[in-house]
């Protein structure tokens, strides 16, 4: 087998493949457990590349199995699927077909590359030992589609060893990689609090019970309770994104709701903020005559931890293919990703591969104008096919 750099003809006839197939799911996005059309075509790939294809998985979940031709490691490569609820600010002819729906996260990408690995190993399929597991994911931007996966066998069925992944990056340099190893995206928790009080004339609040003067006192003291009781070398963040009370502007109401997340890259202080908030909130809801209720409800994975070891493998994989100025650590950043969840059941890695446009505009990810480089869709493609082959193949020591 050659060593490095990892079938360079192969990607190169590739490439108006992936590009395509990404231009093709960017036109069709699929809202979270919607994912019907991308889900066939993902069937209808890896059982033209011959894998043993399992569909209906948590929905609209698939996974292909590729069995080499002798014994050895179980490698598996997730990629989520679904878009965005987001029009698109058209700039591509295959800008997003369906108002409403986007791939605004770099989900068709991921989805593309994982295609492109599945078919490139498959053809290879006589060089390899061991089975690699692709493993295409719904629901990933609500948090929910990584559970019932797990809950499904997808890492039992074959008993996977190492689990690998990237995530698209239209903040970073195209073609940069970052792996990081230790937490490197937050914990994703949602919840809710309700405020109970008693309604009256706004002129006339010693008569009411106001639960909104309750509510804004326990939201200011959400940022107290992360002050005072998160050690400050650790961090945290709660945010209410949401708050539903009143009708008019002299009528006190009954109730408030708000509704936030909580993210953490500890699980300890995840743990410590989810068992303070009821009784905090509860406590400050009394001193206003009001009643409060905590509910965590809504998607919720752990933190996105990387594996030493499997980290530092990316790392190398990446050197290879793209040059040691291509690859840093990075830093870890507050959003949540539930592969987290995954990389709590096994060892391994998911990095970042930059693919930010060159026009100087910000293209954030969530937002109508992002938009994904092209150039560093085919970086992540290289870098994915190394980390699989190598990982099935070891390297020498
Ligand atoms: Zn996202
Ligand atoms: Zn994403």
């Amino acid at each position: 087998m050659t060593t490095a750099p990892e079938w360079v003809e192969e990607i190169e006839r590739r490439h108006d493949d992936l590009i395509a197939l990404r231009r093709d799911f960017h036109r069709h996005p699929e809202l979270s457990f919607e994912e019907q059309r991308t889900a066939q075509i993902v069937a209808e790939r890896l059982s033209a590349a011959k894998l043993e294809v399992r569909t209906g998985i948590a929905g609209t979940g698939v996974v292909g199995v590729l069995r080499g031709d002798r014994p050895g490691r179980t490698i598996a490569w997730r990629a989520d699927i679904d878009a965005l609820p987001l029009t698109e600010r058209p700039a591509a002819p295959f800008a997003s077909g369906t108002p409403g729906v986007m791939h605004a996260c770099g989900h068709d990408g991921h989805t593309a590359v994982a295609i492109e690995v599945a078919d490139i190993l498959a053809a290879r399929r006589s060089e390899l030992p061991g089975t690699a597991v692709f493993i295409f994911q719904p629901a990933e931007e609500i948090i929910a589609g990584a559970r019932p996966m797990i809950d499904a066998g997808v890492l039992d069925d074959p008993r996977v060893d190492e689990v690998y992944g990237l995530h698209f990056m239209s903040t970073v340099p195209a073609g940069l990689v970052q792996a990081r190893p230790g937490p490197n995206l937050a914990s994703c928790d949602y919840f809710t609090v309700e405020v109970r009080g008693q309604g009256g004339h706004g002129a006339m609040p010693h008569l009411s019970m106001d639960p909104m003067v309750a509510a804004a006192n326990i939201l200011l003291g959400m940022q107290t309770l992360v002050a005072r009781e998160v050690a400050a070398q650790d961090t945290a963040v709660m945010t209410v994104g949401q708050i539903v009370s009143g009708t008019k502007g002299n009528i006190i109401p009954e109730s408030a709701v708000m509704r936030g997340t909580l993210r953490a890259y500890e699980e300890t202080v995840r743990q410590l903020l989810r068992s303070r908030l009821g009784s905090y909130a509860e406590a400050i809801a009394r001193t206003y005559r009001t009643e409060a209720q905590v509910r965590w409800e809504g998607g919720s994975c752990p933190a996105c931890v990387n594996h030493e070891a499997e980290t530092a493998f990316v790392r190398q994989c990446a050197a290879l293919v793209l040059g040691e100025d291509a690859v840093e650590i990075g830093e870890p950043a507050m959003p949540s990703d539930d592969m987290g969840l995954f990389l709590r059941e096994r060892p391994g890695c998911y990095f970042r591969v930059g693919v930010q446009p060159t026009d100087g505009r910000p293209h954030p990810h969530h937002a109508p104008e992002f938009e994904l480089n092209e150039d560093g869709l085919v970086a992540g493609l290289r870098v994915a096919l190394a980390v699989m082959r190598r990982a099935l193949v070891p390297l020498p020591s």
